[in-house]
């Protein structure tokens, strides 16, 4: 545990009941230890970028916690397999994918964990709902560079 950080989550699902499996990671994430779930984005819908399968439903949500960074990448892993995920290859369909995009203003680059995350900048389907509930952490220029990626934004709740 460290002082209290503001971090911001990127979740992915494109097998199973997505919309369930995003609800119930929600949930876990809230019940970690020293974290409150502050904010959640609407759910996004997405094609897949290098990978196969049906459309991914996306969203992020904002947290405010106690874990530090290498705490709350573990606490995420150990989320993601308690819904079913595996990793047979790289880009895989998955039930469930949980991205650690910020931890307050950590700038880390190791084999473990990299942040901020390493693609964010690069995929729609996470800016768009990361401007949504913090507007601030996403330069207008990234949402620029992504426009020509199909992601919709739903009206139904999560
Ligand atoms: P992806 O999300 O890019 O499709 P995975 O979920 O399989 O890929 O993650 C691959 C590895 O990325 C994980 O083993 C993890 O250690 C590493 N990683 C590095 N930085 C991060 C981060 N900020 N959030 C999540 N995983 C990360
Ligand atoms: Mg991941």
């Amino acid at each position: 545990m460290t002082t209290s950080a503001t971090a911001f989550v990127g979740l992915g699902a494109n097998l199973g009941d997505a919309r369930r499996t995003l609800a119930g990671a929600a949930r876990a994430l809230a019940a970690l230890p020293g974290t409150a779930l502050r904010g959640r984005s609407s759910l996004y819908r997405s094609a897949p970028i290098g990978s196969s399968g049906p459309d991914y439903l996306n969203a992020v949500v904002e947290l405010q916690t106690l874990l530090a960074p290498r705490d709350l990448l573990a606490a995420l892993q150990r989320i993601e397999q308690d819904h079913g995920r595996t990793r047979p290859y790289r880009n895989a369909p998955r039930t469930l994918d949980l991205d650690l995009l910020l931890h307050g203003d950590t700038v880390q680059d190791d084999p473990v964990l990299t942040l901020p995350h390493p693609r964010m900048r690069e995929r729609a389907f996470v800016l768009l709902p990361l401007a949504e509930i913090a507007p601030a952490r996403v330069e207008p220029g990234w949402l620029d560079r992504v426009r020509g990626q199909a992601v919709s934004r739903l009206a139904c709740g999560w």
